[in-house]
């Protein structure tokens, strides 16, 4: 089972930040930024590739959560991030789909 799979069966402990029946959100293990919070579907999907038109809701519902949090956490005016790694040269390390929410300091790189 997957490190975020594990999270979500809390076999593996994480500081939740938020969750319903098909989401979960946590704070990241090593934050880039003051706040780092990942968003995952409970279902396990390893590759943002893997979306399609059958389960393409689950970008969006990562979305409205990440303005949720955003919103909450007070960085919805100063503005945020959101992420998502796809494969090797992304860097992607963990193979269970994961929206990042960054923010809390100007971000130093942009494309
Ligand atoms: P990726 O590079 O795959 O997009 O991001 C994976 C993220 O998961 C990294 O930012 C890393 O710090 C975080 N991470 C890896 N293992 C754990 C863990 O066990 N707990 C938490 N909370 N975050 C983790
Ligand atoms: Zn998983």
């Amino acid at each position: 089972m997957c490190i975020f799979c594990k999270i979500i069966n809390n076999e593996m402990p994480s500081s939740k930040v938020y969750e319903d029946k098909n989401y979960l959100a946590f704070k990241d293990i090593n934050p880039k930024a003051p706040i780092h919070i990942l968003i995952i579907p409970k279902q396990h999907i390893e590759y943002l590739s893997d979306i399609d038109d059958s389960n393409k809701h689950i970008i969006g519902d990562m979305a409205i959560i990440a303005n949720k949090l955003a919103k909450e956490l007070g960085i919805d005016k100063s503005g945020y991030r959101i992420l998502i790694n796809n494969g090797e040269d992304a860097g992607q390390e963990v193979f269970h789909i994961h929206m990042h929410l960054l923010g809390g300091k100007k971000m130093k790189f942009s494309v």
